[in-house]
């Protein structure tokens, strides 16, 4: 068996050590006799997983009891369409902050629901930064403020929570979650979708303050209407179960690892090693602003566009995969979430001072 160290944005890399306890566990789950893909979600074995789920995302989020905390199902842009449908309540408006490719799909999404007011956009600059939030424009009569905190396209990422001014503050978490300490209080709404830090693909995990609950337009399928997942515990109808079970094992990893401040330290050092080499050839270049590198996506291209095939070519020789930039953005892209190790970063430098050496 030969790993290679895998670059995908997501679904991505998975910490070896999950893998192996799946493939232990694959036929017979802890004597059950069974798989966990064969048990009913009604069952106590599945009861127990599901329960040890929650505990540990409350515990490494320091989740408080006044928040609700559901696994659904339809990605993080199914989201996109019912968080407007779960929060407007009466109200007409919502804002949101465009800072990359994701908030603006969001946006588009939101319109058909409701006035999707655009606070502060960073477009003008090719989304390489993101707008002083002293200048936001703010309206207090919005349903709440949206933003997401890691564009995984751009490869912008913020470095504190934005004060939404009273607004019930949602965010797209889906490519940062557990990579760095949040404070849940600061938020009316988190949601990610797991295969980027959390596991495989297939379940998406809706943090939500309970007083924001009970407001949902009558038309919006009961599966994706919050209350009625939170009073079903996420059950309504059959979950994705071995995608739970998988997200469980990634956060006792996680807990393994010291936490979320211990993941934190970690992807501070991968990232800052990676963006130094990156600012000190001359070959490759980032263009976001210092202050908003996405710890979790780099993006870097090429001083010459004509060898990206050759570095791409010569990358996958070398084990380093799926290191192609999205297609908006060009170039290169290394996606280097909680799970990828920090030999991986250092497999990469390697390879990229070696290919601007000898090119
Ligand atoms: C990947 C991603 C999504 C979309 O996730 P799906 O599971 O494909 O719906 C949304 N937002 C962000 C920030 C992402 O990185």
């Amino acid at each position: 068996m030969s790993r290679i160290f895998n670059f995908s944005a997501g679904p991505s890399s998975l910490p070896e050590v999950v893998l192996e306890q799946a493939k232990n566990e694959l036929l017979d789950w802890r004597g059950s006799g069974m798989s966990v893909m064969e048990m009913s979600h009604r069952g106590k074995q599945f009861s127990s997983i599901a329960e040890e789920l929650e505990a540990d995302l409350r515990a490494l989020m320091r989740i408080p009891e006044n928040y609700r905390v559901l696994f659904l199902q339809g990605g993080a842009s199914a989201q996109f369409s019912f968080i407007p449908q779960n929060l407007l309540g009466d109200k007409t408006k919502a804002c949101y902050v465009k800072t990359g490719a994701w908030s603006e799909k969001t946006i588009k999404d939101a319109k058909p629901y409701c006035d999707a007011i655009v606070s502060a956009s960073s477009e003008s600059s090719h989304f390489t930064t993101i707008p002083d939030v002293s200048s936001w424009e703010i309206d207090t009569d919005a349903a709440y403020l949206h933003y997401t905190s890691n564009e995984t396209i751009h490869g912008v990422e913020f470095n504190v929570t934005p004060d939404s001014k009273g607004l019930p503050l949602v965010c797209d978490m889906s490519s940062n979650i557990l990579s760095r300490p949040v404070d849940v209080n600061e938020f009316g709404l988190i949601y990610a979708g797991s295969q980027k830090n959390m596991g495989a693909a297939g379940v998406t995990v809706v943090i939500v303050r309970e007083d924001l609950l009970g407001k949902c337009s009558k038309i919006v399928p009961p599966v994706f209407n919050y209350a009625e997942q939170a009073k079903n515990q996420s059950m309504l109808n059959t979950p994705t179960t071995y995608s739970w079970y998988l997200m469980g094992l990634v956060l006792k990893w996680v807990q393994a690892q010291g936490g979320v401040s211990a993941m934190e330290q970690r992807n501070i050092a991968k990232a800052a090693k990676l963006y130094q080499a990156i600012d000190t050839s001359d070959l490759y270049h980032n263009p976001v602003d210092l202050a908003f590198r996405s710890r979790m996506n780099v993006p870097f291209i090429l001083a010459d566009e004509s060898l990206d095939k050759a570095f791409l070519t010569a990358a996958e020789a070398a084990g380093l995969n799926e290191l192609k930039g999205h297609r908006s953005v060009g170039g290169m892209r290394a996606s280097i979430y909680n799970a990828m190790p920090e030999s991986g970063v250092d497999a990469l430098i390697s390879f990229m001072q070696e290919f601007e050496r000898t090119r």
